[in-house]
């Protein structure tokens, strides 16, 4: 492994009640000023956070083992995205690319041109959040094909803008009484192996006599697909899913989308999901683990779609910010020179069998499932496939009464998912899953 370094010790700590006083009074503060529409996994207020620790505002050090949705790779203060962030904001914050551009921007481009799967030649654009570059990838899709759908899969998250949400399966909380939404945007059925117990090539036989019946080829812009399902519950797609999706993409003149906002930078072993199956996308959106918690996103994609694009018809007062850039440079330098995506495979190597067991141990573990440091259990009624989200909201609440940051997701609310910053070490991630594994043998049990 790879030596880390850190600036604060990579110790559980707790030295209150969780949450302890002075995150308690925030969070007094917070209910009379911030809308009750924003919500909170943890009521702990940060002060401090490097490697795998997250310090609050009381003094307590618990384990993250969420990296802020899949966002702090390269740790939450890593010294060389602070400096690089420091050095930049010294020279200039803002000149808008727009009216002035500067090559933190052009860098960013270049190297998000090596990086993405394929050596086709390739542009990028800059934004600042994973919606704004689903938003860009289809209408970049619409305006290059000249075709109006778009197809998305049940489970998929891509967002909680308006057309975003169009394409966002689940209805609460992230779609309900927001509509009127987004018009020409299907729903197919997706590649669920633990639910559908269909092979990958058969799922996708079933979406594409879907899509051919009941929106006809002729109409379909795009396929937006995240190559593991994010929120929708760390649904791994059968093998040869993804591939089939767009290998019939690309005979109807159809753009393949991957979504690779969560599972993109290093996150599941390699630098991006999708060359696990060798796909390469014809357009792929990112965002989160690109700037090392900066605000960033992009798309790059195929050269003759983006180009397609009239000037001006692409961009944003802030898109691709020049201090965010210089964090994405110095985080993707990070990336390479502590070989995160093999980070993320040892991860996997420690955690998976540990999780594995327990799936063996108890009946309610359903499924174990996911890849790199994007791993996944879902819970169950034991006995059934039923899903459980009142156990997982109980082993959420513990493991974080106890110091570990757990997330849970999945449109059943019954997955539990980690998630640690990559640059996690040995014994803290070693101690995490210890937590989680003694809280879901006590509470899988009563
Ligand atoms: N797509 C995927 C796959 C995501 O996981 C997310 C965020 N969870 C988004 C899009 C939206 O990103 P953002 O929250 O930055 O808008």
């Amino acid at each position: 492994m790879t030596e880390f370094t850190y600036r604060l010790g990579q110790k559980r700590n707790i030295v209150t009640a969780l949450p302890g006083p002075r995150s308690s009074a925030l969070d007094t503060r917070r209910r009379r000023a911030v809308a009750a529409g924003v919500g909170s996994a943890v009521p702990i207020y940060a002060a401090d956070a490097d490697g795998g620790v997250i310090v609050d505002v009381d003094g307590n050090s618990l384990i993250d083992l969420g990296s802020g949705i899949a966002v702090t790779s390269v740790g939450a203060s890593n010294a060389a995205v602070a400096a690089a962030v420091a050095e930049q904001a010294r020279h200039f914050t803002h000149t808008c690319f727009m009216v002035s551009p500067y090559e933190g921007y052009v860098r960013v481009a270049e190297k998000l041109a090596e990086l993405t799967p394929g050596c086709q030649d390739k542009r990028s654009v800059l934004f600042n959040s994973g919606a704004e570059a689903v938003e860009n990838a289809v209408k970049v899709a619409r305006l290059a094909t000249g075709k109006p759908a778009v197809v998305a899969f049940d489970h998929a998250y891509h967002g909680r803008t308006n057309l975003t949400m169009a394409l966002t399966a689940k209805t609460m909380p992230y779609k309900s009484h927001f509509g009127p939404f987004a018009p020409e945007i299907y729903r197919m059925p997706t590649s669920y192996p633990y639910r559908d117990g269909l092979s990958g090539t058969e799922a996708a036989a079933r979406a594409i006599s879907q899509i051919e019946k009941q929106i006809g080829t002729d109409s379909v812009a795009a396929i937006i697909i995240e190559p593991i399902q994010g929120e929708g519950g760390f649904i791994v797609p059968a093998p040869g899913f993804l591939p089939a999706l767009a290998q019939w993409a690309s005979q109807n003149n159809v753009v393949f989308i991957a979504d690779e906002v969560q599972t993109g930078f290093a996150r599941t072993g390699s630098w991006f999901a999708s060359e696990a199956e060798d796909v390469v996308p014809d357009i792929i959106t990112m965002a989160k683990g690109i700037a090392g918690g900066m605000p960033l996103a992009a798309i790059t994609g195929r050269a003759d779609l983006l180009d397609a694009v009239h000037t001006g018809g692409l961009g944003g007062t802030y898109g691709g910010n020049p201090v965010a850039c210089a964090a994405a440079i110095a985080t993707l330098d990070v990336m390479h020179a502590w070989d995160l995506p093999a980070r993320a495979r040892e991860i996997e190597a420690v955690v998976k069998p540990r999780l594995s067991a327990l799936a063996e141990e108890l009946d309610a573990v359903g499924e174990v499932r996911g890849r790199g440091g994007m791993l996944a259990i879902e819970l169950v009624r034991p006995g059934t496939t039923d899903p459980d989200p009142e156990l997982t909201k109980r082993v959420v609440a513990e493991a974080f009464s106890r110091g570990v940051i757990l997330l849970a997701c999945g449109t059943y609310g019954n997955v539990i998912r980690l998630l640690p910053p990559l640059v996690i070490g040995d014994e803290l991630l070693d101690d995490g899953i210890t937590v989680l594994e003694d809280v879901l043998r006590t509470t899988a049990r009563v």
